[in-house]
């Protein structure tokens, strides 16, 4: 696992550079969704320090057993309402928040424990039925009444773009959501930053930062196939 981890950092370094940013403007969350918590150890030994987590039940117990441990844990799978006190517990960014409800009820969880919770907007930027996120015309006006809520700040957005062989074919979907971020930027609102865009996966990764990803989101690529 530390070849691949280290592989993987030189490719995001070095797609970085290739485009003119700096390597360090780009950051890994390593996805460990159906991983182990001792295997997480081991990437967290080995330099990891962002973990992203699908579901809220197993993040649990290995954010648990791994409490020693200073990273940050991100969720960035889909979220329940119900299950929105157990994300602000456990999380320091919620990369999936895509309507007002959910909204609503993470801010009246932070607010309990007094809590500014960060969160990302995911957007269905590619318009496909199935997916989960905003659509991309409802994206700026759920920003503005997220930006309202006083114990939210919105760091960005997120998307994940329908499955291409040929990564390049993402790419319109990775600008689209660069220039929508840019677009929200541009207005200024309170509580709103835009300073990231998490986009790219394990097959489209170098796509998404050469389209200015800050946080790119991999799996399979460090700890092999989820069984
Ligand atoms: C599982 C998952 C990933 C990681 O996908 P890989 O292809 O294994 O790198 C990234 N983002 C989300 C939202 C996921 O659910």
């Amino acid at each position: 696992m530390k070849d691949r981890l280290d592989s993987i950092c030189r490719r995001i370094s070095s797609a970085a550079e290739k485009c003119g940013r700096q390597p360090g403007a780009v950051r890994l969350v390593a996805v460990s969704k159906t991983i182990p918590a001792e295997t997480v150890r081991s990437a967290i030994e080995n330099g990891v320090t962002i973990l992203g987590e699908n579901y809220i039940q197993e993040a649990r117990k290995k954010i648990e057993t791994l409490s020693a441990f200073d990273v940050a844990w991100h969720f960035i799978g889909h979220l329940q309402s119900n299950k929105a006190k157990y994300a602000v517990r456990l999380f320091d960014l919620i990369h999936s928040v895509d309507t007002l409800k959910l909204a609503r009820e993470l801010n009246k969880q932070a607010a309990k424990t007094g809590k500014i919770q960060q969160i990302l907007i995911q957007v269905n930027i590619s318009g496909e039925e199935t997916k989960s996120g905003a659509t991309e015309g409802e994206t700026v006006k759920l920003v503005q009444d997220v930006g309202r809520l006083e114990h939210l700040v919105v760091k960005g957005l997120m998307t994940m773009p329908p499955f291409f062989d040929d990564p390049q074919r993402a790419r319109p979907c990775f600008k689209a959501l660069r220039r929508l971020g840019d677009r929200i930027r541009a207005l200024d609102l309170p509580t709103v930053s835009m300073d990231e865009l998490s986009m790219g996966m394990t097959g489209d990764f170098e796509a998404a930062i050469a389209e200015g990803a800050t946080l790119v989101r991999i799996g399979t690529a460090i700890f092999g196939e989820r069984s």
